[in-house]
Protein backbone atom coordinates (compact mmCIF):
# COMPACT_ATOMS: atom_id res chain seq x y z
CA UNK A 1 0.00 0.00 0.00
CA UNK A 2 1.30 3.33 -0.95
CA UNK A 3 2.07 5.81 1.77
CA UNK A 4 -0.40 8.51 1.16
CA UNK A 5 2.43 10.87 2.92
CA UNK A 6 4.93 10.17 0.62
CA UNK A 7 6.83 13.09 -1.15
CA UNK A 8 7.62 13.03 -4.89
CA UNK A 9 10.01 14.85 -6.00
CA UNK A 10 7.78 17.52 -7.62
CA UNK A 11 5.99 18.76 -4.59
CA UNK A 12 6.47 19.98 -1.34
CA UNK A 13 4.46 19.22 1.70
CA UNK A 14 3.32 21.73 4.05
CA UNK A 15 3.36 19.51 7.62
CA UNK A 16 -0.17 20.80 10.20
CA UNK A 17 -1.56 19.92 13.18
CA UNK A 18 -5.12 17.86 13.69
CA UNK A 19 -7.16 17.93 16.77
CA UNK A 20 -8.22 14.49 17.22
CA UNK A 21 -10.50 13.65 20.46
CA UNK A 22 -10.68 9.82 21.00
CA UNK A 23 -13.51 10.00 23.34
CA UNK A 24 -15.79 11.65 20.61
CA UNK A 25 -13.99 9.88 17.71
CA UNK A 26 -14.00 12.79 16.20
CA UNK A 27 -11.39 15.51 14.48
CA UNK A 28 -11.08 19.45 13.47
CA UNK A 29 -9.83 19.79 10.42
CA UNK A 30 -6.15 20.07 9.90
CA UNK A 31 -4.79 23.39 11.11
CA UNK A 32 -1.41 25.01 9.83
CA UNK A 33 0.01 26.21 13.58
CA UNK A 34 0.01 23.94 16.70
CA UNK A 35 -1.20 27.07 17.81
CA UNK A 36 -4.75 26.62 16.28
CA UNK A 37 -5.29 22.76 16.59
CA UNK A 38 -4.64 23.64 20.59
CA UNK A 39 -7.05 26.32 20.14
CA UNK A 40 -9.09 23.27 18.86
CA UNK A 41 -8.58 21.16 21.70
CA UNK A 42 -9.69 23.99 24.24
CA UNK A 43 -12.62 24.81 22.32
CA UNK A 44 -13.46 21.14 21.87
CA UNK A 45 -12.82 20.13 25.87
CA UNK A 46 -14.93 23.44 27.09
CA UNK A 47 -17.50 22.29 24.63
CA UNK A 48 -18.23 18.61 24.49
CA UNK A 49 -16.00 17.77 27.58
CA UNK A 50 -16.99 20.28 30.61
CA UNK A 51 -12.96 21.91 30.21
CA UNK A 52 -11.83 18.38 31.29
CA UNK A 53 -9.33 16.35 29.24
CA UNK A 54 -10.58 12.72 27.95
CA UNK A 55 -8.96 9.39 29.84
CA UNK A 56 -9.08 8.07 26.17
CA UNK A 57 -7.29 10.88 25.64
CA UNK A 58 -7.38 13.52 22.54
CA UNK A 59 -4.24 14.10 21.18
CA UNK A 60 -2.92 16.81 18.51
CA UNK A 61 -1.18 14.49 15.90
CA UNK A 62 0.90 15.71 12.68
CA UNK A 63 -0.97 15.42 9.52
CA UNK A 64 -0.51 16.86 6.30
CA UNK A 65 -1.64 20.49 5.86
CA UNK A 66 -1.35 21.29 2.37
CA UNK A 67 0.99 20.15 -0.58
CA UNK A 68 2.87 22.68 -3.36
CA UNK A 69 4.28 22.26 -6.36
CA UNK A 70 8.08 22.53 -5.93
CA UNK A 71 9.00 25.44 -7.89
CA UNK A 72 13.17 24.51 -8.25
CA UNK A 73 13.97 22.03 -10.50
CA UNK A 74 9.66 22.04 -12.50
CA UNK A 75 11.27 22.43 -15.97
CA UNK A 76 14.01 20.16 -17.27
CA UNK A 77 17.38 21.66 -17.93
CA UNK A 78 17.73 24.14 -21.08
CA UNK A 79 19.38 21.96 -24.04
CA UNK A 80 23.04 22.34 -24.50
CA UNK A 81 22.66 23.20 -27.82
CA UNK A 82 23.21 27.18 -28.24
CA UNK A 83 26.38 26.48 -27.43
CA UNK A 84 27.83 24.79 -31.05
CA UNK A 85 25.33 27.26 -32.46
CA UNK A 86 27.29 29.93 -31.78
CA UNK A 87 30.58 29.04 -31.77
CA UNK A 88 30.25 28.61 -35.52
CA UNK A 89 29.16 32.15 -35.95
CA UNK A 90 32.23 33.00 -33.94
CA UNK A 91 33.94 30.87 -36.79
CA UNK A 92 31.98 32.67 -39.60
CA UNK A 93 32.62 35.64 -38.59
CA UNK A 94 35.99 35.35 -38.08
CA UNK A 95 36.35 34.15 -41.79
CA UNK A 96 34.62 36.90 -42.85
CA UNK A 97 36.82 39.30 -40.80
CA UNK A 98 39.98 37.15 -42.32
CA UNK A 99 38.64 38.02 -45.82
CA UNK A 100 37.86 41.78 -45.05
CA UNK A 101 41.44 41.99 -43.68
CA UNK A 102 42.84 40.20 -46.72
CA UNK A 103 40.97 42.77 -48.60
CA UNK A 104 41.99 45.22 -47.21
CA UNK A 105 45.94 44.94 -46.39
CA UNK A 106 46.32 41.91 -48.40
CA UNK A 107 47.91 43.62 -52.04
ZN1 LIG B 1 -14.49 14.76 22.80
Amino acid sequence: MEDEREQTPNEVIIPGYRYTCLKCETQDPVREALEEAQADQARHRQDAHSGMEPMVGDPIVEAEYDRKPALAEEDPPAPKAEDPVQLWQWIGFGIIVLIVLNFLFGK
